[in-house]
């Protein structure tokens, strides 16, 4: 059966953004809903250390997922289990919020902060080996590859920058791709070449990963054009071959970049009024949990000005200093 549950601000995705954003506007006092279809931690479910989170040398990443929900409950929001299929805003500013099971969540303001999904190879191996072996952020895993051989598969910017970055760590570095050129940028690919740690392993497709109880050994590659296999050792492979931020659930048109990334202000509210994005989704430098949770940090406290300066009836209510 429809039901309908009013609230202050909704926000939609239970990872390090969504759950630091419930954990402001709570301490805010707003009446929040925070709806996850999963369990709560988004990303951090998926990582088995991380060692970059302030105050926390080594923690594993559902130790700081279960830590960051359990702070974002003592405030008061409320946590739900469920599937956002939309986010409508109507005439009057009032957002509607479906889930798949059935109950519409309605309030003035919406955080946003549903991640992204990096694209996988879809390959044998590479959910076995995944954190193991096989990643999909360099930043974050990339220390653990000190003086080891790995691959790199893409040809895009973020493969090409990422190789590049990952030579300070592994002693030589494979990019695989699966053409005769690099679709990355031209300064990007200069720095690529003059670098002697990598070297680019042309009309390659990668299909299998292959390793042992320690993690990943080696890739199986298939040449593109004459079909042949070749195996190559590397305790590290890095995906890099597309992320698609999870923005499908807007309905009415937002502005975003040419990725599909959300465009926001310094103030994180995107080109709905009332819509505000944080996190992963959100158009950025970089994607951290450092990132994610201080977009939400400013993503909440904005809120709070959002609906005095409704409740002011200042125009638009835009959000004010
Ligand atoms: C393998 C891996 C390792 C990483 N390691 C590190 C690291 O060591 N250090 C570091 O700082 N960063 C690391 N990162 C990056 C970091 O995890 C992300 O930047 C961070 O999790 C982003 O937080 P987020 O809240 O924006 O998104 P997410 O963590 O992606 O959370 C989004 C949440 O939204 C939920 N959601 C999506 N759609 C819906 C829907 N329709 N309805 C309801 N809920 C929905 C998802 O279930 C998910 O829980 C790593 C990322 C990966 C993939």
């Amino acid at each position: 059966m429809s039901r309908t549950e009013e609230f202050e601000l909704i926000i939609v995705g239970g990872g390090p953004a969504g759950l630091c954003a419930a954990m402001y506007a709570g301490r805010g006092m707003l009446k929040t809903a925070l709806l996850e279809r999963g369990v709560p931690g988004g990303e951090l479910l998926n990582t088995e250390w991380i060692d970059d989170y302030p105050g926390f040398e080594h923690v594993l990443g559902r130790e700081l997922a279960q830590k960051m929900t359990a702070h974002a409950l003592v405030f008061g929001a409320e946590l739900r289990q469920e599937n956002v299929e939309s986010i409508v805003r109507r005439e009057g500013g009032v957002f509607e919020v479906a889930t798949t099971g059935g109950t519409t969540y309605e309030a003035p303001a919406v955080i946003l902060t549903a991640g992204g999904t990096p694209t996988k190879l879809d390959v044998p191996g590479e959910h076995e080996y995944a954190g193991r072996g096989v990643s999909y952020c360099a930043v974050c895993d990339g220390a653990f590859f000190k003086g080891d051989t790995i691959a790199v598969v893409g040809g895009g910017d973020a493969a090409v920058e990422e190789a590049d970055y990952l030579t300070r760590y592994a002693e030589k570095v494979y990019v695989i791709h699966r053409r005769d050129e690099f679709r990355a940028s031209r300064i990007l690919q200069e720095r690529l070449f003059a670098n002697p740690k990598i070297e680019v392993i042309w009309n390659k497709q990668v299909r299998e990963l292959g390793g042992g109880p320690a993690g990943l050994e080696s890739l199986l590659l298939e040449d593109t054009v004459t079909g042949d296999a070749q195996s190559l050792k590397a305790t590290g492979c890095f995906i890099f071959i597309g992320f698609r931020p999870n923005t499908g659930l807007i309905k009415q048109h937002v502005a975003h970049d040419a990725s599909g990334y959300v465009i926001t202000d310094d103030r994180m509210m995107t080109s709905i009024p009332g819509l505000f994005a944080a996190g992963d989704l959100r158009v950025q430098l970089t994607r951290q949990v450092t990132t994610a949770v201080g977009d939400a940090t400013t993503a909440a406290i904005a809120v709070e000005k959002f609906l005095k300066d409704r409740q002011a009836g200042v125009p638009g209510a835009k959000v004010g200093v």
